[in-house]
């Protein structure tokens, strides 16, 4: 059992910030299975804040595969490394992932899981196994001694060689202690950052021409890829005007494309999270979290619709993930964060916001 309180988000953030501190990293692999947890947590936010919930392993697999994905595209002619081993099985899968199913590079994985079938099946299967056998089994060790305490979930079943059929046996999850998915998905946008930073740090270490050079590595880990945006912009305005999203106002041809969830909280880049938006409500909105009704009619454009248009330019449309991160931004926020409306109107949550009363009954969606 657990000393730590991991109820307490304070008390968890801390354990992890000390693990991040105190374990000499060789992969980026805990970073990103840390990254791929807390937004597990944010989208499956339980209504009980001291629920136990499980973690299906596919799940969190597609979640690390989803941000090695930008990750593993050549950065000035160079495969950036990502561990010191010489084997970095992660990153080469999902590389060949890429490789096979889109050549020219410019596919989302989305696009590649339904193009690729079982490859994109075989690419999961490796990575799962290769999060139970390294980072899941020492994301919660202290120094070089291994001494641990389990404060997220139990790793003791975990093993170096386990089988395949050992993590089926084990439900193929794991089950995070009760009261973490709440407290990770509310540290999620200070822990998000960190981690990011860490990352980055760790890649500049493992990639010696980045001392030399100093192109935009934060950019090319974790930006938003604002090319491919253009292929959304040119749907959403045929579909739903050349006006901002959020004012009404007329734009340009060439109007910013907002992510209503902002990408720097949930990496969500589907088409249910995006919209045309005016340079000034952009820039104002910038990363805060914008108020539930904008998320309601960003749904309210209809999933069908939706997903028809995503389906013609080949793009995820993510319905159900953007609407399960929204009710969890909304319910683990500590009262006081600060809510954008619109331009010059920001106005902080209430302790007490409930997604689905605030919805009200008429939704098909929540
Ligand atoms: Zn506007």
């Amino acid at each position: 059992m657990h000393d730590l309180d991991s109820r307490d988000p304070l008390a968890l953030g801390q354990q992890l910030m000390s693990v991040l501190e105190s374990g000499r990293r060789t992969a980026t692999y805990k970073l990103a299975t840390l990254l791929a947890l807390l937004e597990f947590a944010v989208e499956h936010a339980p209504g009980e804040r001291d629920a136990a919930v499980d973690v299906d392993l596919d799940d969190l697999a597609e979640r690390v595969i989803a941000l090695y994905w930008r990750q593993v595209r050549d950065l000035d002619g160079h495969y950036l490394k990502q561990t010191s081993q010489k084997v970095a099985r992660i990153p080469d899968a999902v590389r060949d992932l890429k490789q096979v199913t889109s050549p020219s590079g410019d596919v989302t994985l989305e696009v590649a899981r339904r193009r690729g079938g079982a490859k994109f099946l075989a690419t999961r299967d490796l990575v799962r196994m290769t999060l139970v056998q390294q980072p899941l089994l020492r994301l919660q060790r202290v120094g070089s001694d291994l001494v641990h305490e389990c404060f997220l979930y139990d790793d003791t079943w975990m093993r170096d060689n386990i089988s395949a059929k050992a993590v089926a046996d084990h439900g193929n999850a794991l089950r995070l202690f009760p009261g973490v998915c709440f407290a990770l998905a509310r540290l999620s946008a200070l822990l998000k950052p960190a981690l990011q930073i860490a990352w980055v740090n760790d890649v500049r270490k493992l990639n010696h021409f980045l001392d030399q050079d100093v192109p935009d590595l934060p950019g090319h880990l974790f930006g938003i890829d604002r090319i491919s945006l253009d292929r959304a912009r040119v749907v959403l305005t045929a579909e739903f005007g050349q006006r901002c999203f959020y004012c009404d106002a007329a734009v340009s041809t060439g109007a910013h494309v907002d992510h209503v969830l902002p990408w720097s909280r949930v990496g969500i880049d589907g088409l249910a999270n995006l919209v045309l938006a005016c340079p000034r409500c952009n820039s104002n909105k910038s990363s805060l979290l914008p108020a539930p009704l904008h998320v309601f009619a960003a749904l309210d454009r209809g999933r069908e619709r939706l997903d028809a248009l995503a389906q013609s330019i080949d793009w995820p449309c993510q319905f159900d993930r953007t609407a399960a991160a929204a009710r969890g931004l909304y319910a683990t926020q500590p009262t006081g964060t600060p809510i954008w409306n619109a331009v010059r109107d920001i106005h902080t949550t209430r302790s007490d916001f409930d997604w689905n009363e605030a919805r009200g009954a008429a939704s098909d969606w929540v």
